[in-house]
């Protein structure tokens, strides 16, 4: 995360003469210096440049754009900095931009205030002269407004910041898929040339021929080294040591082939499991854990927003994962839901050490499939989905509250995790289903509803929020006059 970098741009003019310029240079590179040491700060903020004319501005864009390790702008404007000058170049702008409005000191010194300090810290007009070209190009942008020590200003730079490494992400994602997807299924189903367009996604598919072959070529070493990962990392609470086996087997040649296309993501379907013995759990939920997203049943949407998420959220200790919503407990008062997957859960949600367990399975009739059995953790957490909604997609987010699983439930053979979605459990599963949400989710206990919205704006995707202030009525005209809205919007 610490490699990625955002270009710190500061907008002034030449009318100032070069002394103030010259301390507006020194102090925007000592505010950069600062920010970088903040553990709030994921990134590395690069000061770049002061700049004083259109075509300064217009270069620095072009080399924003085609520079692969710069993520995005952050401009300020320590002096006016007048924004016919920003068009030309804003134009052009290809990254996530924030307007961070800010000033160099903190409060208003009584007596050294005289016309020199008005003439050198003018953030206070200069920035509204730059958020006006912002509205009136109508480009997306995150304004981010506060003094730059504060904790709080710098969380929500920082937390921009991952949802533009989401952005960067996603625009050269390669998501493999194996089969298509599970037969009949629609909200799983979307338009892939329209996801590469907007999301940059690449989604193409492998026979599982291929996987089975690989998976035969991988030797009996390789095997061994990681079955004694696996005897280290969760607790073997299994004798069938040979379906475990078979399962490292899997989760090898996956790898290979993911590694040799550079994909980041992948689907499959117990549907197309052709020449394999066991349908992927172990294996699937190892894969994830290394930071490869999945969404199973051929849910290449979910596969990739899971990917994009767990590398926005990396660093930040509590997981991210495909999740499905399973079934609900509506004891009155006490209403949870219960979020697991035939087998695959990504062990970043467990709250102790995973038991590596086998068991029959009843769909797909393969033999019994090796998998972590865990308990999700407790904590604030949020579900997301990407629904297709013809001619453009919509993210759906919703606010929940883990909790430590409430039964023990002894003879269930999978991980699980227990929610109760905002702002109840009841209302809230019905606004997800009023919007189309998905039973299929990324489930993340790091990523915020704002990270996601500010990614979604960062795609020109539609984004629908649901959490403790969500009102029935309200929501359902939000969503008739945006579908009108992102008709015209195309
Ligand atoms: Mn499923």
């Amino acid at each position: 995360m610490k490699e990625r970098q955002f270009w710190f741009i500061v907008g002034s003019q030449h009318l100032y003469g070069p002394e103030v310029l010259k301390t507006v240079a020194c102090r925007a590179e000592q505010m950069a210096a600062y920010i970088n040491e903040q553990r709030e700060i994921p990134c590395t903020l690069v000061y770049k440049a002061t700049v004083k004319t259109p075509d300064e501005i217009s270069n620095i864009v072009r080399e924003a754009n085609y520079d692969n390790n710069c993520c995005g702008i952050v401009t300020w404007c320590h002096t006016f900095s007048p924004s016919k000058m920003w068009i030309n170049g804003l134009k052009n702008l290809q990254k996530p931009w924030c307007h961070f409005a800010t000033q160099y000191h903190r409060t208003i010194p009584n007596e050294e205030i005289d016309m020199d300090f008005m003439n050198l810290n003018q953030a206070a007009h200069g920035d509204r002269e730059h958020g006006f070209i912002g509205a009136r190009l109508r480009l997306p942008r995150k304004v981010v407004m506060g003094y730059w020590q504060d904790g709080s200003t710098l969380s929500e730079l920082g937390l921009w910041m991952r949802s533009a490494v989401g952005a960067m992400e996603s625009r050269s994602l390669k998501v493999m898929r194996f089969g298509d997807n599970m037969r009949q299924v629609a909200v799983t189903e979307g338009d892939k040339v329209e996801a590469q367009i907007k999301l940059g996604w690449q989604v193409n598919t492998w026979p599982v021929g291929e996987l089975v072959e690989e998976i035969a070529r991988v030797s009996e070493e390789e095997t061994d080294a990681l079955m004694a990962e696996y005897e280290k990392k969760y607790q073997m609470a299994t004798d069938n040591l040979s379906a475990v086996r078979y399962q490292a087997k899997i989760e090898l040649a996956i790898c290979k082939m993911l590694d040799r296309e550079g994909a980041k993501a992948f689907s499959n379907t117990f549907e197309d499991l052709t020449g394999m013995k066991q349908l992927p759990g172990l294996a699937t939920q190892r894969i994830m854990e290394a930071g490869y997203g999945y969404g199973g049943e051929g849910d290449w949407k979910t596969a990739a927003l899971t990917r994009i998420i767990k590398v926005m959220c990396e660093g930040m200790g509590g997981g991210s994962a495909f999740m499905e919503d399973y079934t609900y407990h509506l004891q009155e008062g006490n209403e949870y839901s219960l979020g697991a997957h035939m087998l695959e859960v990504c062990p970043t949600l467990s709250s102790d050490k995973p038991r590596i367990e086998v068991h029959p399975l009843g769909i797909g009739g393969k033999g019994d499939p090796a998998r972590l059995v865990f308990e999700g953790k407790a904590g604030k957490a949020t579900v997301s989905t990407l629904i297709d909604m013809g001619g453009r997609m919509r993210l759906i987010v919703q606010d929940v509250e883990a909790v430590k699983p409430i039964m023990d439930m002894p003879n269930l053979p999978v991980a699980r995790v227990m929610w109760r979605a905002l702002p109840s459990l009841t209302t809230g599963a019905k606004l997800w289903i009023l919007a189309g949400g998905a039973h299929h989710t990324v489930f993340s206990y790091d990523a915020t509803a704002e990270m996601l919205s500010d990614w979604a704006e960062m795609m020109g995707i539609e984004f629908v929020h649901i959490g403790a202030d969500t009102n029935v009525e309200l929501f359902k005209q939000q969503l008739m006059l945006s579908d009108m809205v992102w008709k015209l919007k195309g």
